[in-house]
């Protein structure tokens, strides 16, 4: 776990009555203008609401197949040359969206070495595999030395691309420091790909952090998830991924809310965020429009919506997944949500 300096910016509490636990760092709750999640986009993040309970039947707290597509203890094998590895549970702020609820949080704590070994005996029979999505809960949350030698140990195995996928720079951006961004610098390839949702998010620090691990040689890249009542605009869309392009980061994923247990407050119709990437499309270069994407349910895999889309149908919208067949994501009216 990162040092006591840092541990004592995040504001944990026990477990609330919903099936994520709450936590947020006082970094990031200070980005807010108020606590009420109706009325401001930050709180609206890490604020738990009573609608979490409002449980839809097709939820699920592994809405795309993570447990599925195991292989070995935290390590997921689904996309052909990737495989993503679960290095511990916790987050600087734990997402109110979030769509891994089955783990993150959930007290697993840092991968051992013992399960560090049977994730390499794995991966050593998996010669297809070229790149290394280090997950959770988020990787940043290691300490340095921790981070460091577990990819060195997975590059022992192969010579893998490795992907950081985290939120801690736009949540917790002190933690970006120099020795962290020299120790990843002396580790390329290497790719940091961000979970960022608001402008709101796009601080001086933020750009700070960004540039640090620029600096170090990092590829840096950024996924949104598309939320109601957070991001749903095209004005907020805009000015997040042009802001982005211009601090060097790519922004690569526009998501659909994803089928997570007591998240449909949260979720947008299809047609929206169709509508939305039309608009974006005429507004933004290339280099600051993402892909809008849908991870289909029953682990389908992930698909651009606007290729992969079918039909639609009164009660869902069918898609086309990657293996070919038809896969259906609830069409939610907005009375429901
Ligand atoms: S930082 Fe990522 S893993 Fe952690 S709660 Fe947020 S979305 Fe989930």
């Amino acid at each position: 776990m990162i040092n006591n300096a840092f541990n004592e910016d995040l504001l944990h509490a026990v477990h609330e009555p919903t099936q994520l636990r709450f936590g947020v760092s006082r970094y990031y709750a200070g980005l807010a203008t108020c606590a009420d999640p109706t009325a401001d986009p930050i709180a609206a993040q890490y604020v738990p609401q009573a609608a979490e309970r409002d449980v839809r039947s097709y939820e699920d707290p592994d809405p795309i197949g993570d447990m599925r597509y195991t292989v070995a203890p935290r390590l997921i094998h689904h996309y052909h040359d990737r495989a993503l590895l679960l290095v511990n549970d916790n987050c600087a702020v734990y997402c109110r969206h979030c769509f891994r609820r089955h783990f993150t949080g959930q007290r697993a704590g840092s991968i051992t070495a013992a399960e560090l070994e049977q994730v390499c005996s794995r991966l050593a029979r998996m010669p297809q595999v070229r790149e290394i999505l280090l997950s959770g809960g988020d990787p940043l949350m290691l300490a340095d030395t921790e981070l460091f030698a577990l990819i060195d140990r997975l590059r022992e195995v192969g010579d893998y691309l490795i992907r950081v996928c985290t939120r801690i720079p736009v949540v917790l951006p002190q933690r970006v420091t120099d020795p962290l961004c020299t120790g990843l610098g002396r580790r390329l390839p290497a790719w940091v790909v961000l979970h960022v949702n608001h402008p709101r998010e796009l601080t001086e620090a933020f750009a700070a952090a960004v540039r640090r691990l620029l600096g170090a040689g990092m590829a840096v890249a950024s996924q949104t998830v598309l939320l109601r009542g957070i991001n749903n605009r095209t004005s907020t869309l805009e000015a997040l991924f042009s802001r982005l392009a211009r601090l060097g980061v790519r922004p690569y994923y526009l998501f659909q809310a994803d089928l997570a247990t007591g998240t449909a407050h949260f979720r947008t119709p299809i047609e929206q965020g169709l509508n939305l990437m039309h608009t974006l499309r005429a507004r933004l270069s290339e280099l600051a429009l993402p892909v809008y994407a849908v991870d289909l349910p029953d682990g389908g895999g992930k698909v651009p919506v606007e290729s992969a889309l079918l039909r639609t149908e009164e009660d869902s919208y069918v898609l086309r997944g990657p293996d070919g067949r038809e896969y259906r994501y609830p069409r939610e009216t907005l009375s429901e949500v």
